[in-house]
């Protein structure tokens, strides 16, 4: 089974971790805790090129573990293709996974944050806090199989016993093929940017609340007609989104 944890720092992930992984082992359960943070603080410093050998050699070692051992992955898991690439870990052994969300108000995470000596600057919280890609809002297999809310009681006994129950059943895999994925990158990116073009069109011209509604909802059309395509170009959807607005 492959426990997927995903929260902002100091949400209590790696508290969480430990706590989990004591009874669970306590339920004659080989598991183990990895996360990138093993790997990063095995430099002395951190650099921005050591990330991608983190990066790696975290999932060679998930990869690894998963074989034989239940693996809590104690990370941030900001993104959901952070979240979908260890599923896809999952995938390649056929076990079962489950998200597991935690979550405590802005404040609470700010103020445990000083409490650890603000390594993480409090502003880069309030920012991940803003832009947090919620588990489960856009795709199904991203779904948290748990929410848990860190200011409150958490009861381990029966987040065990689900968890449990879960790594019984048959894993199903809500991942598309590769081909969907790769659809849901390009839509992605022609989401953002669309919105970016938009943006700028709006601040490059005066117009009124109307017009502005109006273009909004030329972006909306758009971006419904290109989920229905097959395969997409992002240039030529961008540049065909562009004759659009100049059309207009
Ligand atoms: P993370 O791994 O998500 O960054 P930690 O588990 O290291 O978070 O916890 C961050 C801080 O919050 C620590 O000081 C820890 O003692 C405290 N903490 C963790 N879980 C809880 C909880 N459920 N209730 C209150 N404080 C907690
Ligand atoms: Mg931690």
């Amino acid at each position: 089974m492959l426990i997927i944890l995903t929260g902002l720092p100091g949400v209590g992930k790696s508290t969480f971790s430990k706590n989990l992984a004591k009874v669970l082992s306590k339920n004659n359960i080989d598991i183990i805790i990895l996360g990138s943070d093993l790997i990063r603080e095995s430099f002395p410093i951190w650099k921005e090129k050591y990330e991608e050998f983190i990066r790696k050699t975290t999932h060679n070692l998930i990869d690894n573990a998963l074989k034989n051992y239940w693996v809590i992955v104690d990370d941030t898991n900001y993104y959901n293709s952070m979240r979908r690439d260890l599923i896809n870990i999952a995938k390649k052994y056929n076990k079962n996974y489950a998200i597991i969300y935690l979550k405590a108000p802005l404040d609470v995470l700010i103020k445990r944050n000083i409490e650890r000596g603000e390594k993480i600057p409090n502003e880069v919280i309030k920012k991940m806090y803003e832009k947090f890609d919620e588990p489960g809002k856009k795709y199904k297999w991203d779904e948290p199989f748990l929410i848990i809310d860190t200011t409150k009681d958490i009861d381990l006994e029966n987040i065990a016993k689900k968890l449990i129950e879960k790594s019984k059943e048959i894993p199903k895999f809500y991942i598309e093929d590769e081909n969907k994925n790769k659809n849901d990158n390009i839509f992605d990116k022609i989401d953002k940017e669309t919105r970016k073009i938009v943006s700028e069109y709006i601040k490059s011209c005066k117009f009124s609340k109307d017009k502005i509604k109006d273009i909004i909802e030329l972006r909306k059309e758009f971006l419904r007609k290109i989920k229905k395509i097959e395969d997409i170009d992002v240039d030529n959807a961008l540049k065909e989104f562009k004759n659009i607005l100049d059309n207009y």
